[in-house]
């Protein structure tokens, strides 16, 4: 069975990983969409909830499987039996990023290949980062994320403004 993982925060999960998880999922028998659970990011979302957002965004793929992971992500993919990274890759700027991950990767764990998917031109520009700012400002981020996932950034963003 071939089986890739699809790492990162997810928080949370908009079109871009959508979109990247789907045309992944073609590529591989099983596509595991890994929620990091500590990332050096301030997080606005708890682990559950990135997982069960993340989740119910891909519910109608019968490919793909939502799991939870700390530690480093070679280890991981040991773990599941992965020897797959996909990664997406939108603007120049995430391009030595990801370059510098995926020969860190390579280093930890030489079987392990990263597979990077190009982004969509309509999704160039989308980010958890842009998609937080713009619900804690209440801004309409309906064209970024799912319905379900607006609705909980409008309910985390109402309980921090009562708060
Ligand atoms: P991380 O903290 O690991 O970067 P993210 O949740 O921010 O986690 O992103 C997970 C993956 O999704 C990364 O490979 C990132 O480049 C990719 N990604 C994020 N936004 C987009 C987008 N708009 N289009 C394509 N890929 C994206």
């Amino acid at each position: 069975m071939r089986r890739a993982i699809f790492p990162g925060s997810f928080d949370p999960v908009h079109y871009g990983h959508i979109d990247i998880g789907r045309r992944a999922s073609n590529l591989f028998d099983e596509l595991i969409v890994a929620v990091y659970d500590k990332p050096s990011k301030k997080l606005v979302f708890s682990p559950e909830e990135r997982m069960r957002l993340t989740r119910e965004a891909f519910a109608d793929v019968p490919n793909i499987v939502i799991k939870g992971y700390s530690g480093l992500t070679v280890d991981f993919c040991a773990e599941v039996g992965a020897k797959f990274i996909v990664r997406g890759l939108r603007v120049f700027s995430d391009f030595e990023y990801e370059f510098r991950m995926a020969l860190a990767n390579q280093h930890l764990s030489p079987t392990i290949d990263t597979v990077s998917l190009i982004t969509r031109q309509e999704h160039t520009f989308l980010s958890s980062t842009t998609v937080r700012e713009i619900a804690s400002l209440n801004g309409n981020v309906s064209a970024m994320v799912p319905k379900h996932v607006a609705l909980a950034l409008e309910e985390k963003f109402s309980t921090q403004h009562n708060s």
